[in-house]
């Protein structure tokens, strides 16, 4: 049921809430809109700009690793000066209450673990781009080293100094294999919860869009809170078409 305004959608959720016994907030980029990262899917977002380099490219060309980097580093500003929004405050004051014993996010910018719920209550389905990994050992690097290199090779991406594997922020590709750990903590919360809170996501990137789906099946109440429609809305016990930091600051709890 789409709810008919904002105060109807803050009292519904509000009841939800409240009668809720687990939350299992699953977020995508809309809610980190308000901190300054654009989206995929918007007017204006990261799809109208550049599409998306595929894992098989990145694997198969020096230039599109250059690439990659090239786009990492012109949006570092943008991720560095991010702080998390209302709605991520809302989320962490339901983590903190104990109604919600993690986050499932598709997000890779961090700001979950910004506001205040710990890294290993943040299950991060695509990953995190704020370090990179080697793709072949698994050695961690820091951003900055790798902006070192990559300045002082003239826009080189540089490769593991162990083992000459190549350097990728610690994101999920389209084309990379899902984390696996990563995605049972996320079918395990779930499955354990009574209240679905689908928060900025336009569901449509697979196996992700599965957890809500799977929720529901499973007998839990799904809210669904994002400006756009989705092809979930008809599954949906509330579905609130509003904007996402309008609709969850009454939920923060300082
Ligand atoms: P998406 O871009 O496909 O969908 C975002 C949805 O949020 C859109 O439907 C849009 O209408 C809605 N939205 C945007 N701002 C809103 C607001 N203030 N209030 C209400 N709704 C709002 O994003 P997705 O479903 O997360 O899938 C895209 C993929 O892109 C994910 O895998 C994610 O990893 C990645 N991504 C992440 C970030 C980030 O980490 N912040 C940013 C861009 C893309």
């Amino acid at each position: 049921m789409i709810a008919p305004d904002l105060e109807t959608a803050i009292d519904e959720l509000q009841e939800l809430v409240e009668g809720a016994r687990v939350i299992a907030p699953f977020t995508g980029a809309g809610i980190s809109t308000e901190c300054g990262i654009p989206d995929f899917r918007s007017p204006g977002g990261l799809w109208t700009k550049n599409r998306p380099i595929p894992f098989d490219e990145f694997l198969a060309s020096q230039a599109m690793r250059d690439e990659a980097w090239r786009r990492r580093f012109a949006m570092d500003a943008q991720f560095s000066a991010a702080r998390p929004g209302r709605g991520h405050l809302a989320l962490a004051s339901f983590y903190r209450a104990g109604k919600a014993p993690a986050v499932i996010t598709q997000n890779i910018d961090n700001l979950h673990q910004s506001s205040g719920i710990s890294a290993e209550h943040v299950i991060e389905l695509h990953g995190n781009n704020s370090y990179a990994l080697c793709l072949t050992c698994g050695k961690r690097y820091e951003l900055s080293w790798v902006r070192r290199q990559f300045t002082d090779a003239r826009e080189r991406a540089p490769d593991c100094t162990d083992c000459g594997g190549h350097i990728k922020t610690a994101t999920v590709s389209f084309g990379q294999p899902m984390p696996e750990r990563e995605m049972r903590r996320a079918e395990q919360l779930t499955l354990d919860c009574d209240l679905f809170l689908a928060v900025g996501s336009s569901l449509v990137v697979w196996p992700a869009a599965g957890f809500p789906l799977l929720a529901k099946r499973n007998g839990a109440r799904l809210v669904i809170i994002n400006r756009e429609a989705t092809e979930f809305d008809e599954i949906a016990d509330v579905v609130i078409h509003q904007d996402i930091g309008t609709v969850l600051s009454p939920f923060i709890v300082h």
